[in-house]
């Protein structure tokens, strides 16, 4: 009798062990946005630190493909949580910075061959400049053809948006460089980017004046909320993810909790 009471106790140790554990992760998990630069063997002068080279990126891709991630559009992911919708296992969105040749070169003909959305910022004065390595006018007209790639505004000349002298300054990064892709694609431009992931509430306000439906930072720590559309948090993709492990772990939704509690703020 002694014993059969011990075992129902320890059951519902266990239970509640498990259900304490599954809200543990339920409440850490933020839905993984990939921020990639450049995608090239060589270094990228202009982003030498962040460039992965084509094989990893294959590899990258080819471990999402098989393990079924469910890549989507950024703007999917914004609507999600805006519309306080459940996200489904494994989401993840894929996003680059600053509009550079090779993510035309290298990155785009392996996002067709695994069927992978992106989105693409492009700094707009940036656009067409060979000098600087970045994406020509043609370049984005035919990946924008190819209904995998979205592209989104990183301003018209990558500035620290905190450091706006005056709000027509921000205006003409932000809501001007909206107006010029647009023109040019033709369609909307709904995501933004902000520069070096540096953001206040100003430029967040500006953002979202502008008409932006999402806007992406990089990861500016725990003080920020990760549902906030118009501040997402982003996980930077170096050559140091060629290890598959570290991958896993970036696209696992809690990379961005664990990377918090290692810091104060
Ligand atoms: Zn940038």
């Amino acid at each position: 009798m002694f014993k059969r009471k011990r075992l129902v106790l320890l059951g519902l140790v266990i239970i509640a062990v498990i259900f304490s554990c599954a809200a543990f992760l339920r409440s850490h998990y933020s839905v993984p946005i990939l921020m990639y630069h450049s995608v090239s063997p060589e270094p990228n002068p202009y982003m030498k630190l962040l460039t992965v080279k084509p094989e990893t990126f294959r590899r990258q891709m080819r471990f999402l493909k098989e393990r079924h991630y469910n890549v989507v559009p950024l703007v999917e992911i914004a609507d999600l949580i805006k519309n306080n919708k459940k996200i489904p296992p494994r989401t993840l969105a894929i996003t680059f910075d600053d509009g550079f040749k090779d993510n035309y070169t290298y990155a785009f003909p392996m996002l067709k061959e695994y069927n992978f959305p992106a989105t693409i910022f492009v700094v707009i004065n940036e656009i067409g400049r060979p000098e600087q390595d970045r994406l020509s006018w043609d370049d984005i007209a035919v990946m924008q053809a190819s209904g995998l790639i979205t592209f989104g505004v990183h301003t018209l000349t990558h500035p620290y948006l905190p450091g706006a002298t005056s709000q027509a300054a921000l205006q003409k990064e932000i809501a001007g460089s909206k107006k010029i892709l647009e023109e040019k694609l033709g369609r909307k431009a709904d995501s933004f980017c902000y520069p070096g992931g540096r953001f206040d509430a100003k430029s967040r306000q500006a953002v979202i004046a502008a008409g932006y439906s999402v806007a992406v930072a990089s990861n500016p720590g725990k003080r920020f909320a990760d549902n906030d559309v118009f501040a997402l948090k982003r996980i930077r993709i170096s050559e140091n993810c060629a290890n598959l492990f570290i991958f896993w772990v970036e696209t696992s939704g809690y990379y961005n909790f664990m990377r918090e509690s290692k810091y104060k703020k």
